[in-house]
């Protein structure tokens, strides 16, 4: 055990980069010639499977493009060989930049129309390899396959069998390096929370479109990188490569393998290539066999192999005693006064129908900075409504939502999360399989920003933000005192923790405007007085807060100015002693406020 804390210490990026090296000195220690052309086919899969798990696994759509962006890489390359252009280097590059276009232009049509159209886009995508390549068959050579290619060269040398083999594993660790390293990083965060609620990426200010785009755009490259190699191994290549089974198999290994993870793409590529493709019969029966294998494997198998992997090693972990070192916070790290810049919210004229049921009918609402500005109301009065349109998740029908010099009715949630204002949800929203730290880091997503290829080629810009982003994280987890659940697992939280979390997560960025929906729901007293005390200091901070509370007590206690909603119009407001003895409101809102006031 005492190994494993050793082994723990190194840095876990060192093991799958050793086992890379290893792989290129495989064939000097002897592999025959079979086993050798298999690892290389096993590389080629592996780099179109992490494509798909990028989509799949992180950002949460089945885009099945991969073997058509798979066989674009692999045509340019050899066209471009039959051309005469036989620089591998060159090849590679314009090769994923084909694939990149294609997942691009295919992917925009399939985004628009949302996450099924996209699976049978893509679907449709791979069908038609062979008809499109028929069509250019002077080009291509149609089904007979193109022909004519000549060995590839690179800094201006014919590249050896051998050397070839090392040029597809090295491809494979650079491309595992890159992808490592965006997941790793806070774009790999946003990925996933994409994945599991479009809602809460947005209310981070995530545009969803363009962030899928992106995901299916960046997992175009390796399939690129995969046809380029591809076309080179053989010098021959024919559609009955990129047929429908290819597809299959890719979708397998990244199931396989966990779609989820990076280094399961290999893992799951490496037991295709060496399993079933390697039997003839099986070939006769592959699509059954997938068919199966996927209804089977989608159900039993979640998660793929990199989940025992990492149930694995927290097992090790628990057995050794291994904790992650407590993260710290610069000292004296309270939320300082003045430190958030509150904006001035006014809201006039609101109304929005649902069908023929106004839920806002003509709302005027005025929050200003450094004031906690509630909201109450019975049950379907409007106030998530008029949440979600300060949000931009709703478009109003009339009236105007001005927040500080600028306007918010027109723009969309994830504009206006951009805009500075954050908001907690009425049933907490947390993603899975991060940690505390990592959740309410993704508060700081579009505040301080910092480019995937900053993050992918670790700029000082990545490394600095990191870093912002950890300390910021950790001044408002020791504020809201989760500071020492800062590695734990945020979805395992229990109800007032996952509160706490959420409000840490909103005012980590800082924002100008803060809505809070029912905080305090479902929470017992002690967790009440934490969270009256934290929003209190979010407001000495000098944040504007909008708070919407059925706990009249609380409120009462709470807030500087009260507005009360009834049937989509305010009927009331003032300073909690107005509202208290306001007698519209005591008929009103009669069945709360009589006993909570007297309680
Ligand atoms: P509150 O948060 O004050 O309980 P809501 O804002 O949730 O009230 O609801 C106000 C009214 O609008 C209710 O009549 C509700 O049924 C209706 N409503 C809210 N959201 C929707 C929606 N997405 N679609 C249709 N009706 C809605
Ligand atoms: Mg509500």
């Amino acid at each position: 055990m005492g190994m494993w804390l050793v082994i723990r210490r190194i840095p876990s990026w060192v093991f799958p980069l050793a086992l890379g090296v290893l792989l290129i000195f495989l064939p000097m220690l002897g592999l025959d010639y079979g086993t050798t052309r298999n690892l290389q086919l096993a590389c080629i899969l592996a780099l179109v499977v992490s494509g798909l798990n990028l989509s799949l696994g992180y950002a949460g759509e089945l885009a099945m493009g991969q073997a058509a962006m798979y066989a674009a890489g692999a045509y340019v390359a050899g066209l471009m060989s039959v051309h005469g252009h036989t620089d591998l280097f060159l090849q590679i590059i314009v090769a994923s930049a084909v694939a990149l276009v294609v997942g691009v232009v295919t992917g925009i049509p399939a985004l628009r129309l949302g996450s099924w159209s996209l699976a049978m886009t893509s679907f449709f995508l791979v069908l038609l390899i062979p008809d499109v390549l028929s069509i250019f068959s002077v080009q291509t050579g149609g089904q007979n396959g193109l022909t004519g290619m000549v060995p590839a060269t690179l800094f201006g040398g014919t590249i050896s069998t051998e050397a070839f083999y090392i040029v597809v594993v090295v491809v494979m660790i650079a491309w595992f390096a890159v992808f490592r390293n965006l997941v790793v990083s806070r774009h790999g965060v946003a990925f996933r929370t994409l994945k599991q609620s479009p809602i809460l990426a947005s209310a981070q200010g995530i545009s969803v479109y363009r962030m899928k785009l992106t995901a299916f755009a960046i997992g175009a490259i390796p399939a690129g990188l995969a046809g380029a190699l591809f076309a080179n191994l053989d010098l021959y290549i024919s559609p009955l490569s990129f047929s429908f089974t290819i597809a299959m198999t890719v979708l397998a290994a990244s199931i396989l393998g966990g779609s989820a993870s990076v280094y399961g793409a290999f893992a799951g590529a490496l037991i295709m290539q060496f399993g079933p493709n390697q039997s003839t019969e099986f070939q006769d029966y592959a699509l059954i066999f997938y068919g199966i294998f996927l209804i089977v494997g989608g159900v039993l198998l979640s998660g793929g192999l990199a989940k025992y992997a990492k149930l694995g090693i927290a097992k090790l972990d628990r057995m050794a005693g291994w904790a992650p070192p407590t993260p710290t916070a610069r000292p004296g790290d309270a939320l300082p006064e003045q430190a958030i810049a509150g904006e001035k919210l006014v809201v006039s004229g609101l109304e929005k129908s649902f069908g023929g049921n106004k839920a806002l009918n003509g709302v005027e609402l005025t929050a200003l900075p450094g004031q906690i500005t509630a909201l109450i109301g019975p049950n379907g009065s409007g106030k998530t409504t008029l949440m979600n349109m300060i949000g931009g998740f709703y478009r109003s029908d009339a009236g105007v939502i001005r927040l500080g010099d600028g306007e918010l009715q027109t723009l969309t949630s994830d504009a206006v999360a951009r805009r500075g204002v954050a908001r907690t949800f009425q049933t907490p929203n947390i993603p899975e399989e991060i940690t505390v730290l990592e959740a309410v880091q993704t508060g700081r997503y579009t505040t301080d920003r910092v480019s995937m290829l900053a993050s992918i080629l670790r700029l000082p810009k990545y490394w600095k933000v990191k870093h912002e982003d950890h300390f910021e994280a950790m001044r408002v987890l020791e504020l809201v005192g989760l500071a020492e659940q800062a590695h734990e697992k945020a979805s395992d939280l229990p109800l007032g923790n996952r509160r706490l979390l959420e409000l840490a997560r909103a005012v980590v960025a800082r924002p100008g405007l803060l809505l809070l929906d029912e905080i305090a729901s479902g929470l017992d007293e002690h967790e009440i007085v934490r969270l009256a005390e934290l929003v209190r200091q979010i407001r000495a901070a000098g944040s504007t807060v909008v708070l919407v509370e059925h706990n009249f007590d609380l409120v009462l206690k709470l807030s500087d100015v009260i507005y009360v909603l009834a049937q989509g119009q305010v009927i009331a407001e003032g300073t909690p002693d107005e509202i208290e003895t306001n007698p519209r409101v005591l008929t009103e809102y009669l069945g709360i406020s009589v006993e909570e006031v007297s309680s």
